[in-house]
């Protein structure tokens, strides 16, 4: 999990070059270079703050969206729990079919109980598997770029992450 910081430092990346690795056929592995520049910030008291940004190296305007530590904290929980109700569901599920089947009453693929059971178990996996994900690398930090479409010049850099910068 991201560790919640009242002054966080952004690192934005400007695509400099990239090079593909390819023999023949094979694909051995793609390279993306950036200049790179921190900027030093101060996460507003509540709710978020639109800061404006330049690249050092193209001088484009970039805007970062910072959430305040209490909004970044109540998207977490929002994450949190939408895992906890996906795992509930995922284990209700589980029980569910042991149980019946215990009992000698399985739920079959044929009747609706059992089709509704297994469609519950593939949905709220995903749903666990995703919010977990966004909850871990959830910053309170969003790079937007001017142009109303995704950046390919611009990202945000998260230690070994690369955040493209979206409208
Ligand atoms: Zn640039």
């Amino acid at each position: 999990m991201r560790k919640l910081e009242a002054q966080p430092i952004v690192t934005i990346g400007h695509l400099t070059d990239q090079s593909e690795r390819v023999w023949g056929f094979f694909w051995w592995g793609h390279t993306e270079h950036y200049r790179t520049f921190a900027h030093f910030l101060e996460r507003p008291a509540a709710g978020s703050d639109l800061i404006d940004l330049e690249c050092h190296e193209c001088g484009e305007e970039l805007v970062l969206r910072l959430d305040s530590l209490e909004r970044q904290r109540r998207t977490r929980r929002r994450l949190l729990t939408t895992a906890a109700v996906g795992f509930t569901v995922t284990a209700a599920t589980v029980a569910l079919g042991l149980i019946t089947d215990e009992i000698g009453k399985p739920l079959l693929l044929s009747e609706a109980p059992g089709v509704i059971t297994l469609l519950a178990f593939l949905a709220s996996l995903p749903v666990v598997g995703i919010a977990v994900f966004h909850w871990w690398r959830e910053n309170g930090m969003r790079l937007h770029s001017t142009t109303g479409r995704t950046d390919p010049k611009h990202c945000r850099i998260d230690g070994t992450e690369i955040i493209r910068a979206v409208p």
